[in-house]
């Protein structure tokens, strides 16, 4: 059968664009795996940058995407969102725009967005539920790329009313996996402690967790989520989001992340903490309730299970991988 549908998959070469690769290449289940009539397209930013106009629409014109999964943004960790608020609003406005019109100017059929939990508001009840999203002033340290993210609703909402068009989007909680960017000034905090992690074991220094390791997080392995994005791509007809997420009982602190990558890792040396440097928002405790309803039997892969295959990939792929 030839390809009748063409998958584009914006930010096709990060943390969740390569597990949406993989699990494209590699699940022989017909729910997650590739479809005879689907092609599949993942786009660099070498194939042109999506923060220009024209460059955006050359590449709708050159591939003729019938589904767009959009997950190509500015991204990064808390300290990263502290230092360029506005470029974290400016890049991903522009990014949007470009993306949802070139995909409305070509009538794709189908756009799945990429948001987080981050654009949540600071100051909510818990746990928190896809009707939030605008409920309020999201926390202070990423305003920048909270206002960003959260736009890309709005845009599903008017592109729908105004016009019928069928995009919308999912928000993961932290995301982790293989192809993580592993910056220890930029990274999130997953990848940056076990890079940390990883040069204290090798260097024989203390292995320092920024903050008081108290704050709470959801975390979930890429390769998951790339299988909830298919589905979602395929299946998911609302346009009012969808949370991706672990269970609220499996929220874990950061202190608990920096044990699981000491415990990957067979780190014994010395590990404190730096109180001086930012927390960030204590929790942002999520609902899965929503995506239970649709895939009740979805099965997780345990965090330190997940934990454990990152750090095994960090450690083969370390002189080649973002750092
Ligand atoms: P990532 O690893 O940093 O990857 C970002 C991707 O976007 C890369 O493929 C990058 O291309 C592309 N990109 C960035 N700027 C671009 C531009 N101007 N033009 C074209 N492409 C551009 O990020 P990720 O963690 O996979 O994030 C994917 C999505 O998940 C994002 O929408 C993010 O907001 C969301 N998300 C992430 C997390 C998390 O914990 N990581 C949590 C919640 C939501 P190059 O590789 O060529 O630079
Ligand atoms: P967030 O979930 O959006 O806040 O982003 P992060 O993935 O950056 O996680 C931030 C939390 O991890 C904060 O409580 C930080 O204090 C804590 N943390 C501890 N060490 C690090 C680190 O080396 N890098 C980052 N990004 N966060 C760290």
């Amino acid at each position: 059968m030839s390809p009748q549908k063409v998958i584009l998959v914006t930010g096709g070469s990060g943390l969740v664009g390569k597990a949406v690769q993989w699990v494209i290449e590699n699940d022989t289940s017909e729910q997650f795996g590739k479809h005879a009539d689907e092609e599949w397209v993942f786009l660099t930013s070498k194939d042109g940058d999506l923060r220009d106009a024209a460059a955006t629409r050359a590449i709708f014109d050159k591939y003729k995407p019938t589904h767009v999964l959009h997950l190509a943004a500015m991204v990064g960790g808390l300290f990263k969102n502290m230092k360029y608020k506005l470029d974290f609003l400016r890049d991903n406005m522009l990014i949007n725009d470009n993306v949802l019109h070139a995909s409305f100017e070509t009538n794709v059929q189908k756009v799945v967005s990429c948001l987080s939990t981050c654009v949540f508001p600071d100051n909510t009840s818990y746990p928190i539920d896809e009707t939030m999203v605008h409920n309020g002033p999201p926390h202070e340290s990423n305003f920048g790329y909270a206002h960003g993210k959260r736009m890309l609703d709005v845009y599903n909402h008017a592109y729908h009313e105004q016009y019928g068009r069928q995009y919308t989007s999912a928000i993961p909680t932290n995301v982790f996996g293989p192809y993580d960017n592993y910056s220890l000034e930029d990274a999130h905090v997953l990848p940056a402690l076990t890079h940390k992690c990883y040069l204290a074991k090798k260097n024989n220094t203390p292995f320092v967790v920024s903050g008081t390791g108290k704050p709470l997080r959801q975390f979930i392995y890429s390769r998951d989520l790339a299988r909830l994005f298919i589905w979602c791509l395929r299946e998911y007809q609302e346009i009012d989001p969808i949370i991706l997420s672990v269970g609220e009982e499996d929220e874990v602190s950061i202190k608990d992340v920096a044990d699981a990558i000491v415990k990957a890792l067979d780190f014994t040396g010395e590990y404190t903490f730096d109180t001086s440097k930012a927390d960030g928002q204590y929790k942002k405790t999520a609902s899965n309730a929503k995506l239970r309803k649709y895939l009740p039997d979805f099965k997780f892969t345990p965090f330190d299970v997940a934990v454990k295959e990152s750090v095994e990939w960090f450690l083969d792929n370390y002189e080649s991988l973002r750092k």
